[in-house]
């Protein structure tokens, strides 16, 4: 901005013709400056050191640990811009959201596309999609679980496999995305493995890591593998750290089939079973 904007002796004088064009386009600049900086514009590039030093200064809640929170009204979310997602009202957290927007143009340079397909998902949100699964409104497999799985612990084990109880989903924090595709295969071939391989190259540029990486003895417990799922591990691991020290299998309540989370041992099983990569 010229300094001369500030100097309030040129305010009131409108009779000149060239004035009345220089505050038009003031006024221009200033109605665009406005509006650009409505949408999430990244600032510079942070380095990793920066990043980690601004979050470990950060501290959450339990309430926001599990979800308890509405994004759409959080000082700390931001909506993400139509181009980066598949649909309306899907949020994340600014500081996750410039990160990906980063990894977005990076990936863009090299001919990829990153679609982000699910971002936060609130406690009541993860609510419906387990309790649908849980009574059998939506299959799970083909299946209704309801009538394929009378025993609670083993349908809950079943849901499991790809959906989190409620108030335990990485969804909640803000900080995790599902890209592009739901289904591993899409990742194995074509297109879509050109796409994973640069994730797995290039992510961790940005800050992001694969939670749920190939079970086996480095991760015997938790989620099947997810080559969608990503998340922004400096905030990530922070509320990591709060699940691992602060969150007990007793606190998962307030759903269907919440009575299975201590025997299933959700906390260390499932909210800690992740790639080591992550923590
Ligand atoms: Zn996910």
């Amino acid at each position: 901005m010229h300094p001369s904007f500030l100097n309030i002796d040129t305010f009131p004088d409108f009779k000149s013709h060239g004035l009345m064009m220089r505050w038009t386009f003031i006024a221009l600049s200033v109605t665009l400056w406005l509006s650009c900086n409505t949408h999430q514009t990244p600032p510079a590039k942070s380095t990793t050191d920066d990043i980690s030093r601004q979050a470990d200064s950060l501290s959450f809640s339990i309430d926001y640990l599990m979800g308890r929170f509405n994004p759409a009204t959080h000082p700390d979310f931001v909506r993400i811009a139509p181009e980066h997602c598949d649909k309306p009202d899907m949020f994340l957290r600014r500081d996750a959201y410039h990160a990906f927007v980063r990894m977005y143009r990076a990936a863009q340079a090299d001919g990829i596309t990153l679609i982000i397909r699910s971002a936060t998902r609130p406690f009541q949100h993860q609510k419906r999609i387990w309790e649908a699964k849980w009574r059998g409104e939506r299959l799970v497999d083909g299946m209704n679980l309801a009538q394929a799985i009378p025993d609670p612990v083993q349908r809950a084990l079943k849901i499991l496999e790809y959906s989190s109880m409620p108030g335990t989903s990485r969804h909640h924090w803000g900080t995790d995305i599902d890209l592009n595709a739901f289904e591993n295969s899409y990742f194995e071939q074509g297109q879509g493995q050109h796409e994973y391989e640069w994730l797995v190259a290039h992510a961790h540029e940005y800050g992001f890591c694969q939670p749920y990486t190939a079970k086996g003895p480095q991760r015997p417990w938790g989620y099947n593998e997810e080559k969608w799922h990503w998340s922004y591990r400096p905030i990530a691991r922070q509320l990591t750290q709060l699940a691992r020290t602060q969150l007990t299998d007793q606190m998962i309540s307030g759903f269907q089939g919440a009575e299975t989370a201590p025997q299933i041992q959700v906390v260390k099983r499932y909210v800690l079973g992740i790639n080591e990569d992550c923590f």
